[in-house]
């Protein structure tokens, strides 16, 4: 009786330790997450552990049904998977393959493991596979961002770089040639700023998507950041010559671009090309010198292509050594101001003084505003500076009316990135209040520039700084567009006609001409001409003649420091 107890114990135990074991299988294939299959060559029996039928609408009963499984891979996939299912047809122990179904949803991992018997004979053998779909596009997706630019499907910088160096090894062994060019669109920031990011993004995209249909064997292209592409070409003649390239997207550029949301947006490119060998050795350096020529074509007028030539390059570093110093100088505030006299021409009384902005630098150096305000006005410093200018000339203007009693013009020159501003006319205003100075006694200078963007817009902005009684003189007039017609639509006092004109006014009869139909129109139209950059005795003299109304210049007076204005003002008094 005991012994039967004792057997029943036994085989209790026993049962409950194979139950103990099943669930620990179980619970080591659910974390597997995986399916089995095990085969004994010796009993030429199959046993699946796991769902088969999650991968393949088949079971496997056989060994032969294995082979069914190639119906479900993908061709491409094929070879490598048979030979990991039976390395015991190369004599070897594992193998292991990645392959995808062909649904191309899913991707298998597939290992297997053979075990041999002393005399080299397979034993058994167990295959396991694994869904590794997740995995899979996971490491695609990083693949993709290794290489692609997701916005344009363009390469991306870096994988570019990796190319372009490839070129530049060969063109080294061939003696050949490769050029870069970096493509900016132009104006891009007005299609980002006035029609949003979106629009701009679809508009980068594609232009990405025109440079990709170019791309070739030889031609390579990337998205480098913005609206700013970078193209190589390996050998560039025949027909991947960039001449070729340049027309083929100047014809395509003749069309606008549509976009999804129903604008069409036609742009220009600014293209800048470098050569290796003659331009840079490096591939760096090549991206970098295309990038210059890029700027240098900005400031050209944009729309076209440029070769980088070497003094460029010292150009550049000088205008980034100069962003430097103006950042700095903004911050110490080196700058002080000078006044240019403007007299009547009839009377030749005082009408008024220009203020014209001065800096000198660390070493003690003039840099004339000819040079240094269209930096500022690049990277954005005008806007503080001129901010400066516009508080330090109405202090000093209500300073001297004070002093000396008598009304004149204090003359201002303003940039287009400061009209632009929204509170600009405000901050005017604002200023004028605090100084208790008088609108009409306050003139701002404008050049043509400001019109061309946007010509409706400044008008309006002009037209409530003039309501507020305040001038407004246009600057420079003959160095822009120039025309004539436009002058009537706009809301101006004065009107000052260009240096250039003035120097050869006498010598050139065609500039006579010119001369004085601008007097007379600006006459009939009711505003005042104001003559600038006059040296000489005779040019005021034929000046006068015509009816010009007011002279500035060296011949009647320089730009004077304000102690030395003083006594010019001092002067007018008697
Ligand atoms: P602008 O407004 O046309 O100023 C007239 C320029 O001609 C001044 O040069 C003046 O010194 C110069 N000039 C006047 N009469 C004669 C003359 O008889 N002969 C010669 N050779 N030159 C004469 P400046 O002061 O060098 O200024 C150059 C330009 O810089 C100005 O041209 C103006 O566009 C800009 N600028 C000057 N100050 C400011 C400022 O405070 N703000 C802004 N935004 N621009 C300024
Ligand atoms: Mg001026
Ligand atoms: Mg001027």
């Amino acid at each position: 009786m005991n012994e039967l107890q004792y057997q029943i114990d036994l085989l209790r135990a026993m049962n409950q330790k194979l139950t103990e074991k099943e669930k620990m299988h179980a619970m080591a294939l659910q974390a597997t997450e995986g399916v089995f299959l095990y085969y004994s060559f010796e009993k030429d029996r199959v046993e699946t552990i796991g769902d088969w039928t999650e991968y393949f609408s088949f079971r496997i009963h056989e060994m032969k049904d294995l082979s069914k499984i190639m119906d479900y891979i993908d061709e491409a996939y094929q070879i490598t998977l048979f030979d990991a299912l039976f390395p015991e047809k190369h004599n070897i122990d594992s193998g292991a393959a990645e392959c995808k179904l062909k649904n191309k949803l899913c991707w298998v991992g597939v290992r297997t493991l053979v075990s041999y018997d002393q005399s080299g004979q397979p034993v058994e053998k167990i295959i396991y596979l694994k869904n590794i779909t997740k995995v899979k596009t996971q490491s695609e997706e990083l693949a993709y961002m290794a290489y692609y630019d997701s916005l344009t499907g363009l390469y991306n910088r870096n994988y570019f770089v990796r190319l372009l160096s490839e070129f530049v090894n060969r063109a080294a062994e061939t003696n050949s040639i490769v050029s870069v060019m970096t493509m900016d669109i132009d104006e891009f920031r007005k299609v980002n700023d006035g029609m949003g990011i979106i629009i701009g993004d679809e508009l980068v995209q594609q232009v990405g998507l025109f440079l990709k249909s170019i791309c070739g064997d030889d031609i390579i292209a990337c998205h480098l950041h913005s609206d700013v592409f970078c193209m190589a070409v390996y050998d560039p003649v025949g027909n991947k010559s960039i001449d070729g390239i340049y027309k083929e997207i100047q014809k395509r550029l003749r069309d606008p671009f549509h976009i999804s949301s129903g604008q069409s947006i036609k742009i220009t490119l600014s293209i800048g090309v470098a050569e290796y060998p003659e331009a840079a050795a490096t591939t760096l350096e090549l991206i970098n010198c295309s990038e210059i020529v890029v700027y240098k074509c900005k400031k050209l007028g944009k729309n076209m292509l440029q070769y980088f030539q070497a003094p460029m390059l010292d150009d550049f570093l000088n205008s980034i050594e100069l962003e430097n110093k103006l950042k700095k100088a903004v911050e110490n505030k080196d700058f002080f101001m000078c006044y240019q006299p403007q007299y009547y021409s009839g009377n030749k009384r005082l009408r008024g003084v220009e203020a014209l902005i001065r800096w000198k630098d660390d070493s003690s150096q003039f840099i004339s505003p000819n040079v240094f305000i269209p930096v500022a006005e690049k990277n954005g410093s005008i806007i503080p500076i001129g901010q400066w200018v516009i508080e330090e000339s109405i202090k000093q203007y209500s300073i001297w009316r004070s002093q000396f009693g008598f009304p004149f013009i204090m003359s201002i020159n303003i940039s287009a990135l400061q009209y632009k501003k929204d509170d600009f006319a405000d901050s005017i205003v604002e200023v004028l209040n605090r100084y208790h100075v008088k609108p009409s006694e306050i003139e701002l200078e404008i050049t043509e520039g400001v019109l061309i963007d946007d010509f409706e817009e400044v008008s309006k902005k002009l037209k409530v700084l003039r309501d507020y009684g305040i001038r407004i003189a246009l600057d420079d007039f003959g160095t822009g567009f120039s025309s004539l017609s436009y002058l009537k639509q706009l809301p101006i006092d004065s009107l000052k006609i260009d240096k250039s004109f003035i120097d050869t006014v006498l010598s050139d009869s065609a500039t006579r001409v010119i001369t004085e139909s601008i007097v007379n129109m600006v006459r009939t139209l009711g505003f005042e001409s104001i003559a600038e950059g006059v040296e000489e005795e005779n040019q005021y003299n034929y000046l006068h003649s015509v009816g010009c109304d007011v002279i500035q210049g060296y011949l009647f007076g320089k730009p004077l420091l304000p102690v030395e204005m003083e006594d010019v003002l001092e002067n007018s008094l008697s």
